[in-house]
């Protein structure tokens, strides 16, 4: 049955809610961290290995908190869905990462990655994560050049940079347009020296559906075995979540298909609060979609956009091939629009400049939903060898899947569904509102606001693992004795599992017609449509009336083939979809009860010359939702905003 939308917000929790502690430390923001560093309390060395974490994910988060808190003298159990942790979606992470070190020498800092990351993200990140995410940034690179990351390099030897959206400065390290590949196998390197050291047990191929608490912590995890089917149990001190994003909400994504947010939604369903769900990423450069029965798309990076130029023909549904329009019949929307900027504005901006110009009919391609991204003045300037060698494996992997040849015309590009800013509430020292559950990069909402600026995930993924985490969770632990509770015959085990084996029987008995992936496709379609670019409260309300209609549908036409003890993707898709059909209409809860522009989400009655408009005086706010029992009735709680360093102001990239 479904039910109407009544009321524009829900039940509001007044001011700060008393479940959103941030726990950020006192004393001057360039302090904090140092400070805080300084005054933890310790776990001893010989004490370490009596304490087991369960790390969920090797993705760039997961591999290198595994590996450094096992390098530390922890035991660490390591999960992943994928056969090898080195196939985490990391992998496909393409353009760079962010890091203050100032190589170029153009006027860089720790302050000003700061200052752009808190800007970028429309003024909704907390000053003191992003502030130390700045600090740690340079860190990083060490860390990964001494492990042998093969980032791009001058003539003489030295580290090259280049330039990402909302910056002005050249700050962002890469190895051509296979960074992420490269980190993770840094990581991977470093967490398999830990397998061999016996203090990391790596569980592939395992899929997290439960999390267990014991008197009122996270203690413990209910896995599937993909490949048996049997359900497992692991117990621990603390549970990490490093388990990615839910880009995939959007069902055609540039994330792989196998990301999910179910581990994310379980925890959220056993009391963690997810935070800011409607902030998602649509990323400008995407090649677009050709045809309804496509699984994914594929992202262009948005390094290109240092020596591409986005363009749009002056004439609406001008006929003739690129290479024929006359440079005064072009129009370089981004250039014009934001002079200071030009191409590289921020992710939000640019997609939504894109959009404009083909809602307005000057798109180009087949359906009208693509602009050009242009190479021709660079190659003309740099000549071919030096597009080549920057942006090599993104022109061939362009040519493989549309069969043209950018070198010679214009790369056609669409926004598409990226990134999500949203995820689990974390405090200062990354842990939920459930003690001893940890979320770390892509699955926690911490630093990136209402936008995340390119090249800032690579940072987030690893300062968390590297350099944040192995400092607060001994934090924790040290205030939890080794051996309390710690045994999967606890009670709470059984329950969890139990809980697990009914969802899994009310998958296969449905026993319908729809499969989970055609669910997820007109999901998609709902989600992209009134929840996308462009956002208002009418279609937010249609938006979540059609969700749970889709929703009821689900839990009486579902088809599942197979069984439960054995490898079956019907049925892992199955149980990912249903929790994206109740993710989904909290996105869309949280969409329409933000009465406000800023950075990904673009309500459309708040906007002034097609520029986001925010209400600071209303939203200036972390949305941290509860989940009540129904995922039609979420509860509000608030974490408060408060802006020392930095003046709130109307974001300008002109
Ligand atoms: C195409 C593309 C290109 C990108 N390029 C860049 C870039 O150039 N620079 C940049 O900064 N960012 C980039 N990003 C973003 C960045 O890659 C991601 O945000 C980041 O890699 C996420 O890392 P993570 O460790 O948080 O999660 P992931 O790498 O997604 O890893 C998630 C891990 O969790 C595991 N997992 C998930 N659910 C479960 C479960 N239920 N049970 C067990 N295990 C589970 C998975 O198996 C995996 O090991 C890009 C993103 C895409 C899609």
């Amino acid at each position: 049955m479904t039910t109407t939308v009544e009321q524009e917000a829900p039940a509001l929790t007044p001011g700060q809610s008393p479940l959103m502690n941030s726990n950020i430390p006192d004393g001057p923001l360039a302090d904090k961290w140092t400070d805080h560093k300084a005054h933890m309390k310790l776990v001893n060395p010989a004490n370490k290995r009596k304490y087991t974490i369960l790390v969920v994910g090797t993705g760039l988060a997961g591999s290198s908190a595994a590996a450094s808190l096992a390098e530390m003298g922890y035991n660490v159990i390591n999960l992943c869905i994928q056969d090898s942790p080195r196939r985490a979606h990391s992998v496909a992470a393409q353009g760079g990462i962010n890091a203050a070190k100032n190589y170029a020498n153009d006027g860089d800092s720790v302050y000003r990655l700061f200052y752009d990351t808190i800007k970028g993200g429309d003024f909704r990140a907390r000053e003191a994560n992003v502030h130390r995410l700045a600090e740690v940034s340079v860190n990083i690179i060490d860390q990964c050049a001494a492990q042998g990351v093969p980032f791009a390099r001058e003539y003489g030897g030295a580290l090259v940079n280049r330039s990402f959206g909302g910056a002005q400065v050249s700050r962002t390290f890469y190895a051509r347009g296979q960074t992420g590949q490269q980190l993770l196998l840094g990581a991977y390197s470093s967490l398999m020296r830990q397998v061999q050291e016996k203090r990391v047990t790596l569980l592939t191929r395992r899929e997290m559906l439960e999390l267990v608490i014991v008197d009122g912590k996270a203690r413990g995890v209910v896995v599937r075995n993909l490949v048996t089917g049997r359900l497992e149990t692991y117990a621990g001190h603390a549970v990490l979540l490093c388990t990615g994003g839910y880009g995939g909400v959007f069902y055609l994504s540039t994330n792989a298909v196998n990301c999910n947010p179910t581990a994310a939604w379980r925890c959220h369903k056993k009391g963690a609060l997810f935070a800011n769900p409607c902030y998602t990423q649509i990323h400008p450069t995407c090649i677009p979609q050709e045809g309804d029965y496509q699984s994914k798309l594929t992202l262009m990076s948005e390094s290109l956009r240092n020596d591409g130029r986005v363009w749009v023909p002056q004439k609406g549904g001008d006929p003739r091939p690129p290479n024929q329009i006359p440079e005064d019949e072009r129009d370089y929307f981004l250039e014009r629009r934001y002079p200071a900027f030009g191409n590289l504005v921020p992710r939000d901006i640019a997609s939504r400049a894109a959009k404009l110009e083909c809602d307005n009919g000057k798109g180009v391609g087949a359906t009208g939903k693509s602009v050009y991204l242009d190479f021709a003045d660079a190659i003309q300037r740099l000549g071919k060898q030096v597009i080549k060698e920057r942006y090599g494996n993104l022109f061939q992997m362009y040519e493989e899947i549309t069969n043209e040849d950018p070198y010679k015309v214009p790369m056609r590009i669409y926004p598409a569904s990226h990134y999500t800013m949203g995820g689990l509430w974390v405090d200062y020292n990354l842990m939920t509102n459930i003690p001893g559950l940890f979320a770390l990069g892509e699955a926690n909402f911490s630093d990136h606001g209402a936008n995340r600026l390119g090249a800032s995930a690579l940072m987030q993924g690893l300062a968390d693992g590297y350099f944040v985490i192995p400092y607060t969770l001994g934090d924790y632990l040290a205030t939890h004795q080794p051996a309390d509770n710690l045994s999967i015959e606890h009670d709470a085990f059984k329950k969890a599992t139990a809980g697990v084996e009914e969802m899994t029987a009310k998958l296969l008995d449905i026993q319908g017609d729809t499969t989970p992936v055609e669910f997820h496709r007109q999901l998609g379609k709902i989600v992209w449509d009134n929840v996308g670019m462009g956002r208002n409260e009418a279609n937010l309300k249609k938006a979540i009336e059609e969700i749970r209609a889709l929703r009821d549908q689900f839990w009486v036409n579902l088809k599942v083939d197979g069984k439960a003890d054995t490898l079956n993707k019907n049925l892992e898709f199955a149980g990912r979809v249903a929790d994206y059909l109740e993710l989904s209409e909290l996105m869309a809860i949280d969409a329409l009860h933000r009465g406000e522009s800023c950075g990904g989400h673009f309500r459309e009655e708040h906007q002034e010359n097609g520029e986001a408009v925010r209400h600071d005086d209303k939203y200036c706010y972390v949305a941290g939702w509860k989940f009540t029992g129904d995922a039609s009735h979420p509860e509000l709680h608030k974490e408060q905003l408060h802006f020392e360093s930095i003046q709130l102001q109307q974001r300008s990239y002109k």
